[in-house]
């Protein structure tokens, strides 16, 4: 049994009600938070003490939705054509690159990424893959990475026959079921069902994803409706709105995950809802892409927050939400924008046990601390605002994810960060060597 104790510290919840606590202690045992209150630590016999006076705790943030494949990709010198419309962009680079990664890509991308959304203080990533000439085993590869840096995650492969045809399909189902088996027997990662989007998966692919949830017990995790393309194709050559076709495979379940659905109409937004699924909103990406913005988040009932593969800082990315719903005439204000980022934690609790998402006891002790000094009083009323105007990733002190400080005052015991870095831009080299070199 090892027992943290963060002393005299503020606590700030992230989920509403956003309350506000100050001079209190945190004492963790294990993995679970076990008291937050004033004194709470005093006659307890702690293995580690951290002082919290002046600091904010925060429960983890989560990324609702990542690619880490994508690890490597920053600054990646390749010569590329035209790229004037969403499917030019993945064929011109997205499908470029993933063609390029085998299992040591896999693996330094899972290293970087992970220690990149410690440093912001996100304890769970949930991650969509690709790497069509290293499938089997890639997903363990993935976890292996996110594992030895101490984050919180989900993987799974994004089943699609757009390289190899039905073997690629089948390819990517048998690792998804093998590895949300497995992942099973894991500490921090667990598996979901993955898909790349409907245009690139054929009604047999729909079919065998069907089984392999039913299998698994593990929810979908899909692209749809990113660009019109999506709903285009759809309506085209299966006669049928995108999430009425998913429905007809039982896809849509309460532990599965849609993301973007820019596109997507009024009717199909509601049946998701009836159905309970997840829904991840990735506002820096959709302005990337220039795919359009995705006016419906405000009727979406489980709406999260992800950032597409643009890294793991979800101070970031609540930001650019934030700020492009106002460009767009919305009515959200901050709190409504960390209530979505907070719901990501509803989506962890339903591959891992326990509750998630605030600095109570009995929650799952994944959480951040904070340096942040308010100018202005910080308060209930005004902690989202505090979050989206005041906090950034520049504020993270100490991380803690199950019970285990994997990053205390900025730095990761027991790893060589510094080597992590260095032989991770030696593999980037070398992928992109070899991607310039695959055809589009
Ligand atoms: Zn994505």
């Amino acid at each position: 049994m090892s027992t943290i104790v963060i002393k005299n510290t503020r606590v700030m919840q992230t989920m509403p009600p956003f309350t506000v606590t100050t001079d209190v202690d945190v004492v963790i045992t294990d993995d679970v938070i076990r008291a937050v209150g004033k004194g709470a630590g005093s006659s307890v016999q702690a293995d580690k003490v951290i002082d919290g006076k002046g600091k904010t705790v925060i429960p983890g943030n989560v990324c609702g939705h990542h690619h880490y494949y994508s690890g490597l990709s920053r600054g990646m010198m390749i010569s590329a054509g035209p790229q004037n419309d969403f499917i030019q962009v993945l064929k011109e680079w997205w499908w470029r690159l993933d063609r390029g990664l085998d299992e040591e890509a896999c693996y330094y991308s899972s290293l970087i990424c992970s220690l990149d959304a410690i440093k912001a203080g996100t304890t769970t990533c949930i991650d969509h893959h690709a790497s069509p000439n290293y499938i089997a085993g890639s997903l363990d590869t993935i976890a292996n990475g996110m594992e030895k840096v101490g984050v919180r995650g989900t993987t799974c492969y994004e089943v699609t026959d757009r390289n190899f045809g039905m073997k690629e399909v089948e390819d990517g189902v048998s690792e998804n079921i093998s590895f949300a088996k497995s992942s099973k027997k894991r500490t921090l990662v667990r598996g979901m069902i993955g898909g790349h989007a409907p245009f690139t998966i054929p009604d047999e692919g729909l079919r065998l994803m069907g089984e392999a949830m039913r299998e698994t017990g593990a929810g979908l995790h899909l692209h749809v409706a990113e660009d019109k393309y999506d709903v285009v194709h759809s309506h085209h050559h299966y006669n049928k709105d995108i999430v009425d076709r998913l429905d007809s495979f039982g896809l849509l379940t309460p532990n599965s995950l849609l993301v973007h659905g820019l596109w997507l109409n009024g009717k199909e937004i509601e049946k998701i809802n009836e159905h309970d699924c997840f829904f991840a909103h990735n506002a820096r990406s959709n302005m990337n892409n220039n795919v359009g913005y995705c006016q419906h988040i405000q009727d979406v009932k489980n709406l999260i927050i992800g950032t597409d593969g643009c890294g793991g800082n979800m101070f970031e990315e609540l930001k650019l939400a934030f700020f492009k719903h106002k460009d767009e005439t919305g009515s959200w204000w901050p709190g409504d924008y960390l209530t979505a980022l907070s719901r990501g934690n509803k989506l962890v609790e339903k591959y891992f046990d326990g509750n998630f998402g605030r600095v109570e006891a009995g929650y799952k002790a994944d959480l951040a601390i904070l340096d942040y000094q308010n100018p202005t009083p910080l308060l209930e009323g005004n902690a989202a605002g505090h979050f989206v105007w005041g906090m950034s990733s520049n504020c993270v002190e100490s991380v803690i994810v199950n019970g285990k400080l994997v990053m205390e005052n900025h730095s990761f015991p027991g790893l060589d960060v510094a080597e992590i870095y260095a032989q991770a831009a030696k593999v980037a080299e070398r992928v992109w060597k070899k991607v310039d070199k695959i055809a589009p």
